[in-house]
């Protein structure tokens, strides 16, 4: 089949690459015309485990392409996917399409034959519907199907999601559409993958239920973990103890800082959006976002009491400042709120994270960003861990001992054990263990 990929970002370049890896022949295409010669000349611009490789192999096999240009691309197409940005619109929540509007809108101007337009962009309840309108009023002799396909990659773990899926859905009324969708995805039927067909609307649905589900069930854990502080309990232990519950399950069960990245944040805005223009508000959700964004605000309280003292004048060594580790995506992440706070504080601010820098130096201000974590924990009063990236669960903290000020560590995503920590003469705090 041949594809057309409008958008060659976090999602459109993993679906493209493991698309051209299924057999498929893939064009992506970017107005960015910086991303797509870098693409060309064989590098990749973002960081993902296992993609650029990926992306090389399939290149060198003469299925997978960069343009900026869509025409050609799209007029040869079985199915043009849009995999744009649908970030919060300024001000209300509201997802802005303007983007998925646009493409659709180009790409209604070039289609021939019979082609599936495809959302893989995460787009609330209807869009499929004005996209249908965009095709009537550019296009009304073209052929198309307008289909919901929502993506449900993690960052970090994209390929293997996008390759072993725990389901695929595809929100799709027209048979011929259908068996263009079962086409694209037939390796993952031949692996007995789930795939849902649902109505369009559902689809679209689907997608916003399950990120708002799981942004609950983080902020769930985090207010027990609170709990666990004031009580003199263990929130791993807790979570442990209900995780193993199969009607709740164990991911989605760690305490931290609060839900950051590139979906949570906006998803849950957007459906809190779509809700109450529906008339029927989900009073959950709300609360959810509220509480998330009150938690990472007051991370920067809970660095202070570390050190029972004004963070005025202190050094603030950062570990971490992407969302996630596994990604150089800084999109809402925890760290731009905490890092602020503890400025505004009176802190003065160092930090390491092993991809996330380039970015975040364009979106934090007045910190010193250093080039590995004892670098960012010399002369520092406390060492805050912001996000688990691996090569910070095995730290050499004796050698971070010698260089911090004081041994203070305020781990977020309780990769030490309290114990261990103090046992090494740290004053060590986490979240959810006494
Ligand atoms: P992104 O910002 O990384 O990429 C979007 C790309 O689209 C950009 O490179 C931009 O230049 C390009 N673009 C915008 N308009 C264009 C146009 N008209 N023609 C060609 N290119 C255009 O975004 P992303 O993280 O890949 O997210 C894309 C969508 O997928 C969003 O709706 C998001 O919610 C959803 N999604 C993201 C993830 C994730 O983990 N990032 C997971 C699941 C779903």
């Amino acid at each position: 089949m041949h594809v057309a990929m409008i958008g060659t970002g976090y999602v459109g370049l993993v679906s493209g690459a493991c698309f051209a890896d299924f057999g498929h022949t893939v064009t992506c295409i970017d107005k960015d015309a910086d991303k797509i010669a870098r693409l060309q000349a064989g590098g990749v611009p973002i960081f993902e485990p296992g993609l650029e490789t990926l992306v090389a192999q399939n290149v060198k096999a003469g299925r997978l392409f960069f343009s900026t240009e869509a025409s050609e691309a799209v007029r040869g197409a079985d199915a043009v996917f849009i995999a744009v940005g649908t970030p919060s619109r300024r001000g209300d929540g509201h997802a802005d399409l303007s983007y998925v509007y646009a493409a659709a809108e180009e790409v209604a101007g070039l289609v021939e034959g019979f082609t599936l337009v495809v959302t893989k962009s995460t787009v609330p309840v209807g869009t499929g519907d004005e996209i249908e309108a965009i095709f009537n009023r550019v296009r009304p002799d073209a052929d198309v199907a307008v289909v919901s396909n929502p993506e449900f990659l993690r960052e970090g773990a994209a390929i293997e999601d996008f390759k072993r899926p725990d389901r695929v859905v595809v929100g799709v009324t027209d048979d011929r559409a259908r068996e263009v969708m079962r086409e694209l995805y037939r390796p993952l039927y031949l692996n007995e993958t789930p795939i849902i067909f649902t109505g369009r609307r559902t689809s679209e649905l689907i997608k916003y239920a399950a990120n708002a589900f799981l942004a609950m069930k983080i902020t769930y854990i985090n207010e027990i973990a609170d709990l666990c502080e004031a009580v003199g309990a263990d929130v791993q232990q807790v979570a442990r103890g209900i995780g193993l519950d199969n009607r709740i399950g164990g991911k989605f069960l760690n305490a931290g800082p609060g839900y950051g990245g590139s979906c949570f944040p906006k998803d849950t805005l957007a459906l809190v959006r779509t809700a109450r223009d529906a008339g029927a508000p989900m009073e959950l959700i709300e609360t959810t976002v509220k509480v998330n964004d009150a938690r990472k605000k007051a991370m920067a309280e809970k660095v202070g009491r570390a050190v029972e003292a004004e963070l005025a004048g202190l050094t603030v060594g950062v570990l971490g400042l992407t969302f996630k580790p596994n990604t150089d995506d800084m999109r809402d992440a925890p760290s731009l709120d905490i890092v602020p706070a503890l400025q505004a504080r009176g802190a003065k601010v160092q930090a390491f994270d092993p991809e996330g820098t380039h970015e975040a130096r364009q979106l934090l201000r007045d910190v010193v960003f250093k080039s590995d974590p004892y670098d960012a924990a010399e002369g520092a009063d406390i060492l805050v861990i912001i996000t688990e990236w691996d090569q910070f669960r095995a730290l050499d903290l004796d050698r971070i001992k010698l260089l911090m000020n004081r041994p203070v560590m305020v781990d977020l995503r309780n990769i030490y054990k309290p114990d261990d920590m103090r046992a090494r003469g740290f004053t060590y705090t986490s979240v959810g263990r006494a």
